[in-house]
């Protein structure tokens, strides 16, 4: 270890790296076949020095946090040589590569007019609501298909020539492809391809299934395909991309509400109808996105303010982790400080506090998360970092349960009362109870498999509680 230190004198790691290592520590417990923990900060940690890479790979690790190779398109020889470089020091210490696709994913819709709307005099039009300004029509990207597969056939193969492995590649991919959202209907209406192509698009929900179908399939024949037939057991997924019950609780922040589209209201929040794109994209993980966005806040009239963000966002995982088969690793999305954009910064918005996010994500643990990834700025590395890493590195004390529990609910109360989750091995189960008002003297009672289990208040700890037989 001696020369590592002398060695780190001359070299500086970068900001993202020193935000981890600085406010994290090594982990307790061992991670074993466990996932690491994804952070976003790691995007930084990809430096030219092999034996300063190797170093930060290793004291990351040491943290439980994977480090990220980023492809790009535009950088490709670059970032395929700091890919391969990053691969075979994971490969050597018997760790996962993990690859950020985001940049090799974009260019479905590339500006170029044959990829636009056609009107009935001919002429290309974009869809003007949602933002790029470059998103067309859903059933003139298919001569795109062969160069888009080419960029992500550029790394793979050359992974694939090098003899390592691709354990884990996910996109942000989201801003392209065919979409559905903000006034994108009106849009295919004023569109003689899509009429065409959409017998009853006078039913939003035949134009929602249409276009989802066809942005899995793009997803599929040119990001999850050509991965996964080099790669058989890679992770492959996307940011907000996972199964559930056919509605979407939340609003990206370049999404808006449009009345005409099928929802519901759970008090003020607007459940949209949602396709089941995942079982069509051949993804092999799922990534829900649990984030306190702005507008979520005054959907809820929770008096315990805590509780609108709580509930929505367990809602959200939840939604996933009962959807999601129990082989199919699930890695959602989280972060704790409040998302004003595009809304603009609102005093009158609480922001969440620490206690709750922590509670959140031991919750989202014990419903069947597999790994947490991280979303955060730079400048918020070191507020964010340590509150997901501590519950993350904690939850490892436990990895029997995580590993091998079997999650023993996904209800979220709508109503402010003691909030269970909990995974069952045998007739054992690790629980955790989060109340978010007086209600701590009353233990609380659920039937699970075909006991009955007992959980008393024992705030900010798991408990490991037997199940009582109960009469059938
Ligand atoms: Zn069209």
């Amino acid at each position: 270890m001696e020369h590592t230190r002398k060695y780190s004198i001359y070299h500086k790691d970068p900001a993202g790296v020193r935000d981890i290592l600085g406010t994290t520590k090594t982990l307790e417990y061992p991670l074993g076949e466990r996932l690491p923990l994804f952070l976003w900060p790691v995007h930084d940690a990809i430096v030219e020095d092999e034996l300063h890479q190797r170093q930060i790979v290793e004291n990351l690790i040491g943290h439980g946090v994977a480090v990220i190779s980023k492809w790009q398109w535009k950088k490709k020889e670059k970032t395929l040589a700091d890919g391969l470089r990053v691969a075979r020091i994971q490969k050597d210490l018997g760790l996962h590569v993990c690859i950020d696709a985001t940049r090799v994913m974009y260019g479905f819709f590339n500006g170029d007019s044959r990829t636009a709307h056609l009107d009935d005099q001919g002429n290309p039009f974009f869809d003007s609501s949602i933002p790029s300004g470059r998103i067309g029509c859903p059933f003139r990207i298919d001569h795109r298909y062969e160069s888009m597969r080419k960029q992500i056939e550029f790394f793979v193969s050359a992974y694939k020539q090098e003899g390592l492995q691709i354990d884990m590649v996910w996109g942000d991919w989201e801003i392209d492809g065919p979409l559905e959202i903000n006034r994108a209907w009106e849009a295919a209406k004023r569109c003689a391809v899509c009429r065409k192509r959409i017998p009853h698009l006078d039913k939003f929900e035949a134009f929602q299934d249409a276009v989802r179908v066809k942005r899995a399939e793009a997803t599929r024949l040119c990001y999850t395909d050509p991965i996964l037939s080099r790669f058989p057991s890679a992770l492959v997924g996307n940011y907000a991309v996972y199964p559930h019950d056919g509605f979407r609780y939340w609003y990206d922040y370049f999404e808006d509400f449009i009345e005409y589209h099928p929802h519901h209201l759970d008090q003020l929040a607007p459940c949209r109808r949602w396709y089941h794109e995942f079982e069509l994209t051949n993804y092999t993980f799922a990534m829900p996105v649990a984030y306190p966005w702005a507008r979520l806040y005054g959907w809820y009239n929770y008096e315990n303010s805590d509780f609108r963000w709580f509930y929505n966002m367990l809602r959200v995982g939840s939604n996933a982790a009962a959807h999601t088969r129990f082989d199919i690793p699930l890695i959602p999305f989280v972060h704790y400080q409040t998302i004003y954009e595009p809304d603009p910064g609102d005093p009158t918005i609480k922001q969440m506090s620490t206690s709750a996010y922590q509670e959140l994500l031991w919750h989202l643990i014990l419903r069947g998360c597999d790994s947490l990834f991280l979303w955060c700025l730079p400048e918020q590395n070191t507020r964010e970092v340590p509150l997901i890493h501590k519950v993350w590195a904690e939850s490892l004390r436990y990895t029997k349960w995580l590993n091998k529990g079997i999650p023993i609910t996904f209800n979220v109360p709508n109503q402010i009362s003691p909030v269970i989750s909990g995974l069952r091995v045998g007739n054992q189960v690790l629980v955790r109870r989060t109340d978010f008002n007086d209600t701590t003297g009353t233990p609380v009672q659920i039937r699970v498999a075909d006991g009955m289990l007992t959980v008393p208040a024992d705030p900010g700890q798991c408990q490991i509680l037997g199940l009582d037989a109960c009469d059938a």
